[in-house]
């Protein structure tokens, strides 16, 4: 069993040296993808801004249109009122080109707030088309980072799970087998330490009598708290 272990605990070694590079690669992908994230925030942002300009620019236009009509129709009024007979008639009119000027001046003031608000909203694109640009330098520069790195890392990995296939064949199947069920299952870890009598994987004390065996190291003890597989491990080595 004691060589069993020590392949085992090579195994795990090589096993979390592999789990590093794989959260490393990770960690550059996570980042790389938060930034496209950001970045492409800001051009829906871009987008909507500029869909709203659109359809305020149509609303003015609707606008524009429609004070050509209201300034037709006061002239028009404006004509008859001359021509009048009753006073009857003259009141109608004279109400009706009140009504219709009232109604040129919320439209004029309409437009106004419409330009504003347009002229607001392209200064907004054009601060988030700065930081897009900005952000999108920035992105290029760490993929280009992150593809170095990741290059790098999975030359290394290659090399190490040559190595870890060597070592993953001096184990005999059934165990090679539990272990990786334990890997799976236990965050990577199936086999740990334990230094006095606590558990490194799930720092529990082992009852005194497994802790024995543990010390012999003639029998595969698992924790019984875990599940782990377990060998000895002095204090000083495991602050390693
Ligand atoms: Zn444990």
């Amino acid at each position: 069993m004691k060589t069993e272990l020590t392949h085992l605990i090579s195994l795990q070694s090589i096993d979390l040296n592999i789990k590093k590079m794989d959260d490393e690669l990770n960690v550059g992908n996570q980042d790389i993808e938060k930034r496209e994230a950001e970045i492409s925030s800001k051009k829906d942002e871009i987008t909507s801004c500029t869909n709203r300009i659109e359809e305020n620019g149509a609303r003015r236009r609707e606008l524009d249109a429609e004070l050509e009509d209201g300034a037709v129709k006061i002239k028009d009024r404006q004509t008859k009122l001359m021509k009048v007979q009753t006073n009857r008639e003259y009141q109608s009119l004279l109400k009706e080109i009140e009504d219709s000027k009232k109604s040129t001046k919320d439209k004029e003031e309409e437009i106004i707030y419409l330009m504003e608000q347009e002229e607001n909203l392209q200064k907004k694109i054009d601060e988030l088309t700065n930081l897009a640009q900005a952000e999108e330098g920035l992105l290029a520069e760490e993929q280009e980072k992150i593809t170095k790195l990741t290059a790098a890392i999975l030359s290394k990995k290659k090399k190490i799970e040559k190595s870890r296939n060597t070592q993953a064949k001096k184990i005999p199947v059934p165990l090679k087998n539990r272990y990786e069920q334990l890997r799976d299952k236990r965050n990577g870890i199936a086999i740990v330490g334990v230094t006095n009598a606590v558990c490194q994987g799930c720092f529990m004390n082992i009852p005194a009598q497994q802790y024995n065996e543990v010390l012999r190291g003639e029998d595969l003890i698992s924790c019984p708290t875990c599940q782990r597989m377990m060998y000895f491990q002095a204090e000083a080595e495991s602050e390693k």
